[in-house]
């Protein structure tokens, strides 16, 4: 890298002091530093001086230009020895880039950096040779002269700072504004969510109150049909009866059909009873150790009884001795019916199936009951758990309310299980009856507080 000497004093008596500012402020104008960098430049060069002025023997200053990356302006002062301690850690450091001290039994030495900043004139050799001859044709002024331009640089410093607190305080009020802006439209959102939450909380007690009312209206409404339903039957019975008077071909058809109709809308009548009791929360399981052999025998017996097609086969496999899990008998056997039902309904040929195996990750029991039947599409899976749902065209010929997958579910959760299907229509379909070995307890009825 190389450089260049572009002025060259010394500093010998006070008024030195004066005309090293004077020429530092003139030098770093020429090389290009910007006019606040001129003065802290300057500023720090007479500190300097002052603080070495004492020093016995005369101070030799050197204003040197490195071409280097990035272009520097350096200030070497080579003063008598002792100075050092003066020096480090002073003011004067703080105002130009770097400021290096060192000494030793010869000499203090001081250099202070200051780099160029980017787009100031490249110092190239021919601009160095005019700055030079310009440094060197300005005479020094008197001290008076050079206290006038202090002044003036102390009076816009000062100025600048006005501006600067002025235009702080005004970006405080600014800052401060928007601020409060903020913190008012977070406390409107704040209360909109509250207000929201409110509304929601509301709007879900509402939704409970009405859902159990209809459930007991489900209950009662069922509960209150059933006794003229079954007077019905009765009648019709009564009516076919051999004791009775005779009816004419025509009236025994129509009473078949009355009776016929009647059944049918007690099944109806009984199915929505269950269901209203179950979604009403008035179940109660009866937990106790179920022998599931024992109740598999029960329904292979029920299942048998139902099946009217020769193709179709019935296979339910013995559970192993002493398979058992902590139940309520007549649900489980509910549920497990419902399904064998369904199966038997939904297949024209093939088997019906129903086998027990341990559960996979977990202590209990997976119930199986697969047919060979029709199938459900999977897009309905979710769907024919839903209250009256039935597999359009699925009913043609048979029998059904679309009650008894969702109060199986019902039950199953309420055994603390779970009900799963896999199904592909023609193919046939697998319900997966899930049951922990020993359910937890039933959680307490939630109440509402207040
Ligand atoms: P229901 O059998 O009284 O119609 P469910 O709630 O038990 O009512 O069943 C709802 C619907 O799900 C049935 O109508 C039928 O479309 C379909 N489904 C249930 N089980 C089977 C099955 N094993 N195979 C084919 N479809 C079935």
């Amino acid at each position: 890298m190389s450089e260049f000497v572009l002025l060259r004093m010394a500093l010998r008596r006070e008024h030195d002091i004066f005309v090293i500012r004077q020429r530092g402020r003139e030098v770093a104008a020429a090389v290009g530093l910007e006019h606040q960098d001129q003065i802290r430049l300057a500023t720090a060069l007479s500190d300097v001086a002052r603080l070495l002025l004492p020093v016995p023997g005369d101070a030799d200053v050197a204003f040197v230009a490195q071409m280097g990356t990035p272009p520097r302006l350096v200030v070497e002062i080579v003063a008598g020895p002792g100075a050092a301690a003066l020096l480090d850690g002073g003011p004067a450091g703080r105002l130009v880039h770097t400021m290096e001290v060192d000494g030793d039994e010869h000499a203090t030495r001081v250099r202070l950096v200051s780099r160029l900043p980017i787009g100031a004139v490249p110092l190239t050799e021919e601009r160095i040779a005019h700055l030079r001859r310009e440094v060197a044709a300005n005479e020094p002024g008197t001290p008076l002269d050079e206290l006038a331009v202090q002044n003036r640089e102390l009076m816009s410093a000062l100025e600048e700072v006005r501006a600067q607190r002025d235009e702080l305080a005004e970006t405080n009020q600014g800052v401060m504004a928007l601020y409060n802006e903020l913190s008012q439209e977070l406390e409107e959102t704040n209360r909109g969510v509250v207000a929201l939450y409110n509304e929601l909380d509301e709007k879900s007690a509402q939704l409970k109150a009405a859902s159990e009312a209809k459930s007991r209206f489900l209950a009662n409404v069922s509960h209150e049909l059933r006794a003229p339903v079954t007077a019905v039957i009765g009648l019709t019975r009564l009516l076919a009866d051999s004791g009775s008077d005779p009816l004419t071909g025509e009236q025994a058809r129509h009473v078949d059909l009355i009776r016929g109709s009647a059944t049918d809308l007690l099944t109806l009548v009984n199915d929505l009873l269950d269901l209203a009791k179950a979604e009403a929360g008035r179940l109660e399981p009866v937990w106790a150790e179920v022998d599931l052999r024992a109740l598999f025998g029960q329904l292979r017996g029920t299942a048998r009884a139902i099946i009217t097609r020769p193709d179709v086969e019935l296979v339910v496999a013995d559970p192993p001795a002493g398979s058992t899990v902590t139940a309520d008998e007549a649900l489980l056997a509910q549920v497990l019916r419902n399904l064998l039902t369904n199966a038997i309904k939904f297949t024209e040929r093939g088997t019906v199936s129903m086998s027990l195996r341990a559960a996979t990750g977990q202590d209990g029991w997976e119930i199986e009951v697969a047919d060979t039947g029709i199938g459900i599409p999977p897009e309905l899976h979710e769907r024919i758990f839903e209250e009256f749902y039935q597999v359009p065209g699925s009913s043609t010929g048979r029998t059904g309310t679309g009650l008894g997958l969702p109060y199986a579910q019902r039950l199953v959760t309420l055994l603390g299980g779970s009900l799963h299907l896999t199904s592909e229509p023609g193919k046939g379909s697998v319900f997966t009856v899930v049951l922990p070995r020993r359910p937890m307890p039933p959680a307490p009825a939630q109440r509402d507080e207040g």
